[in-house]
């Protein structure tokens, strides 16, 4: 079976935003208490919890650069929180939600239009298993399918 680990936000970004309170695109972050469902964190990948406060900052990607570079936005707890570790499954802020886009790049960060997917938060791990095993592609990056924000990259543990 094909195993992988998820590739959330790195530190130094969700630090970053936390310290300078501004995104990449030079914009402020936008604090907001969680009311309610729908704050996933891209560093720990774990939903907010009522009461917590996020930041809501435009991120520039790590990957894909080239022609299908994006930056998104992304919610991030405004309190320090470990960055997730998880292998093998994906984390709740992609199965709890309701409907998500699967795009699959190969090393060169170009698009493999064949593999796309758009699926339901709780199936994407069954669409996603057979796809990684696909030779080309390097990483996959998913997104919210509605407004198109990152949720977490996936990458193949090799060997
Ligand atoms: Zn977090």
């Amino acid at each position: 079976m094909t195993r992988f680990r998820c590739v959330p936000m790195d530190t130094a970004s969700a630090a970053r935003f936390r310290a300078t309170r501004r995104d990449d695109r030079g914009g402020p972050a936008h604090s907001r208490i969680v009311d309610g469902p729908g704050f996933p964190c891209r560093h720990c990948l774990r939903l907010g919890t009522p009461g917590e406060e996020m930041l809501l900052v435009s991120w520039d990607l790590p990957r894909p650069l080239g022609p299908y570079w994006t930056p998104s936005p992304v919610f991030v707890h405004a309190r320090d929180c470990a960055r997730a570790e998880v292998a093998d499954r994906l984390p709740e802020t992609v199965t709890a939600n309701a409907i998500v886009s699967l795009r699959h790049y190969d090393a060169e960060g170009m698009c493999l239009y064949d593999l796309g997917v758009v699926v339901p938060g709780a199936e994407a791990e069954a669409a996603l298993r057979p796809r990684l095993a696909d030779p080309r592609v390097a990483f996959v990056n998913i997104h919210t399918a509605r407004p198109g924000c990152w949720l977490a990259g996936v990458e193949r543990i090799e060997g």
